[in-house]
């Protein structure tokens, strides 16, 4: 019997999609470049499905029905080029090449191009859910041809996560842009993490709530419309209490972030399309501030701190970071969608951001009862130009912003960091701000550059004569 589908690379995720296949009733043909972890799934796990095991490409694509659908899921990088040049002299005109993992969407961009050429399809797919996720049902945001989807999605969607029995799996757009969508979805969760965090050090060092009462601090809003996945392990994680001291845990852990690159990805692009995802970039910066542990250790004894004794904390301050918690996540959400819309105009993809927002809803890291209030502020009607315009969350952001101003100038007084609640509230004012000192910068640049300037109410393009006698000229517009 010829297998639906066949899966290469059986570390974890390769490993639970291939299974989560199985259970859900496809062939799956297996096949990993070291055979062991081939008969290892085999060995725990062959009951679960139908699976056919190989020992090499040849083997896994002589398995498989047309048009052939082959799965990556090895290490990111060289490995996923290797394996392809492998594949393609094995496939036929019209088979499915598909890569699962985290790859950056310009290394999918050359891929499906250079692959199209062969008369082959291409499939960057996001995955988000981790192992478990990968297992039970993942979000999936896959990209590639249109054509290819036809093939390809009803499997997707039958093994990804439900949110109201709806798939959280749908063709988002050509090429790259399953990859490029995963990736902000990594971007905005490391902004959820980090404001989780800022949250968390207010809370401990502004108000003194010891971690387990913390715990219960955030189940309880876990109930609130901050209710989320990332809210709901946090009060897990600080509820946990490390056996070998008796400490909270996350008092022993080392307070140095780890990273994969994601989040870095995600602010290098941002900073290519000129999208100002700040909140999302201070989360990637807080991570290596926490990693420069040298500099720290010294900065103890160097720095001054300066702060003020504020006496008494704003009554209800809990409440107040609460609300800052909420504005800053809905600030970073708004700052990935928009990089969205900017990276549809330029790489020519016709996101939908509703379809996006609906496809976080479950399985994947950031799910969280907000994404559906945003999948309805993209639904139907003019979308807003930018997500805090909607009236939902315009007014939403319009009743939490005093508390986020108290929060925001307690912490500085405190000398507490809060990159992105700060960041997010200074992105939030500088959208409603009606006259930007960039008028200035555009002086300055003028002056030392001879860059030019746009006026105010005249059409054109002028120049101050800064080193003669300072009139003004009109310019060759350099824009
Ligand atoms: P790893 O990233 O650890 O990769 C290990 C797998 O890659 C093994 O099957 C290994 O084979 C294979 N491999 C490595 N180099 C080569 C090569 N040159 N040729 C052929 N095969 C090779 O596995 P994960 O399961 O953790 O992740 C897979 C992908 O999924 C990655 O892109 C990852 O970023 C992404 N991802 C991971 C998530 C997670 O939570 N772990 C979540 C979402 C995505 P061998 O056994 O022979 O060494």
């Amino acid at each position: 019997m010829l297998a639906n589908i066949g899966v290469t690379g059986l570390a974890v995720m390769g490993a639970n999609l291939a299974r989560n296949f199985a259970r859900s009733g496809y062939t799956v043909a297996i096949h990993n470049r070291s055979v062991e972890k081939t008969d290892a799934l085999l060995e725990a796990h062959g009951d679960e499905g139908s699976f056919v095991r190989t020992e090499s490409l040849e083997q896994l694509v002589s398995s498989l029905e047309k048009p052939r659908r082959v799965l990556i899921m090895v290490k990111a990088g060289a490995p996923v080029d290797s394996v392809i040049d492998q594949l393609v002299p094995l496939l036929d005109e019209g088979d499915i090449v598909i890569d699962a993992g985290n790859s950056h969407f310009d290394d999918t961009r050359r891929r499906e191009a250079s692959l199209a050429e062969k008369g082959l399809h291409f499939v960057g797919v996001g995955v988000s859910g981790g192992e478990e996720g990968a297992l039970l049902g993942p979000s999936i945001m896959p990209g590639g041809s249109r054509e290819s989807y036809d093939a390809l999605g009803p499997m997707l969607e039958k093994i990804s996560a439900k949110y109201d029995g709806e798939p959280c799996c749908r063709w988002v757009g050509t090429d790259g842009a399953g990859h490029f969508v995963k990736m902000v979805h990594n971007g905005i969760e490391y902004a959820d993490m980090q404001v989780i965090g800022e949250a968390f050090d207010l809370l401990r060092h502004a108000a003194g709530i010891e971690p387990c009462e913390q715990a219960a601090i955030f189940e309880e809003w876990n109930r609130t419309e901050l209710s989320s996945y990332l809210i709901e392990i946090t009060a897990e994680v600080l509820a946990q209490v490390d056996s070998k001291t008796g400490k909270p845990l996350v008092d022993v852990i080392v307070d140095s972030a780890g990273q994969k690159g994601t989040g870095r990805w995600t602010v290098i692009s941002a900073l290519e399309l000129g999208s100002p995802v700040s909140g999302i970039a201070e989360s990637v910066f807080a991570r290596g501030l926490s990693s420069q542990r040298d500099q720290r250790a010294v900065a103890q004894g160097v720095l001054a701190a300066g702060t003020e004794d504020l006496g008494q904390l704003p009554a209800d301050f809990v409440e107040d970071v609460r609300q800052a918690l909420f504005a800053s996540k809905l600030v970073s959400y708004a700052q990935g969608l928009d990089m969205l819309s900017s990276a549809a105009g330029h790489y020519n993809w016709d996101l939908k951001l509703d379809e996006i927002a609906s496809l976080w809803r479950a399985g994947c890291i950031i799910r969280a009862r907000l994404l559906d209030e945003i999948m309805k502020a993209y639904d139907g009607g003019e979308a807003p130009k930018n997500l805090l315009f909607a009236p939902t969350f315009s007014r939403v952001i319009a009743d939490a912003v005093p508390a986020w101003r108290r929060v925001v100038s307690t912490a500085v007084r405190l000398g507490i960091p809060v990159p992105v609640f700060a960041s997010s509230l200074s992105y939030y004012d500088g959208l409603r701000r009606d006259r930007l000192p960039a008028a200035l910068t555009q002086g300055l640049r003028d002056y030392f550059g001879a860059h030019t300037y746009q006026r105010v109410g005249i059409e054109g393009t002028f120049h101050t004569l800064w080193s003669g006698d300072k009139t003004e000229i009109e310019a060759v517009d350099t824009h």
